[in-house]
């Protein structure tokens, strides 16, 4: 396969920063957008000429098209950013709400109006849910809501786009080492080491432990590639088998 330009939004850290190395690995150029100017800095001095950061936050539409504009044409598009945030319905605050709705929701939504116009046929976009879009845990009622709401987008998008030749596909993670994760375990530890903590949780997976970052990344860029082309409106489950039960 030739070489090809990714976008990977949240591609400075975990799943996303997975799938910038995967894409580089290919050869493929990366721009890479994220929050986080100085994780962004740090991915391009590791990965070299061939990953861009931009700082953005995706919950910003009016930044995403225009970065969308800067950049030009694009071969792929990916989906990461997000954010984890805990409540039930009862007790989430409506900061907390709006926040995960525009990052996780709104982030990828607009994410995909700015950058689908520049895909051409055989362009591909991979949108990371979850595995909360199928309620497997408790007390995260906007996340697991926002997580369902992308597979509905992805099978629309899919519906929408495919005279376009373009696919719109999904993978949804068990849990990942990232620092997401370790951030929850840090949080809901109990004083236990996050070491511990991520053990734990990954015994609740089939599989016996969490996934790593790459593990998630190669379905990415399996679901990207030609390699997939009769592949559109997916939801792939990287989750160890944990919602196979
Ligand atoms: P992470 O927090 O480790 O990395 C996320 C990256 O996205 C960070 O670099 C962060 O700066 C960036 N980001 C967050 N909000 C942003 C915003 N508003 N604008 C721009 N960049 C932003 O998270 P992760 O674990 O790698 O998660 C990546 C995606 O995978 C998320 O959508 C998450 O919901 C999903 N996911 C994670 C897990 C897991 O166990 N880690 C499981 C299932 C799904």
């Amino acid at each position: 396969m030739s070489s090809r330009t990714v976008v990977v939004t949240g591609g400075a850290a975990g799943i996303g920063r997975g799938a910038v190395e995967r894409f580089v690995a290919a050869g493929d150029r990366v721009v890479a957008l994220d929050r986080d100017a100085t994780a962004l800095g740090d991915l391009e001095a590791d990965l070299g000429e061939l990953v861009t950061g931009r700082a953005i936050d995706v919950a910003d539409r009016a930044a995403l098209a225009a970065i969308a504009t800067e950049v030009g044409s694009v071969d792929a598009l990916v989906c990461a950013a997000g954010v984890q945030r805990y409540g039930t319905v009862v007790d989430t605050s409506w900061n907390v709400y709006d926040e995960v709705m525009a990052v996780n929701v709104g982030g990828v939504f607009f994410a995909c109006q700015a950058f689908v116009p520049k895909l051409p046929r055989g362009g591909s976009v991979v949108v990371v849910a979850s595995v909360q879009a199928y309620a497997a845990q408790k007390s995260v009622a906007a996340y697991s809501m926002g997580k369902g709401a992308l597979l509905s987008l992805v099978r629309a998008m899919a519906v929408d786009h495919a005279d376009d030749g373009i696919r719109v596909n999904a993978v949804c993670p068990g849990s990942v080492d990232t620092p997401m994760l370790r951030t929850s375990a840090a949080q809901f530890g109990g004083g236990r080491s996050t070491d511990d903590v991520v053990a734990e949780w990954g015994r609740s997976h089939p599989l016996g432990r969490v996934a790593n970052p790459g593990e998630v990344a190669e379905v990415i860029y399996f679901l990207s590639s030609p390699a997939a082309s009769f592949m559109t409106g997916a939801d792939v489950k990287v989750d160890g088998g944990l919602t196979a039960g």
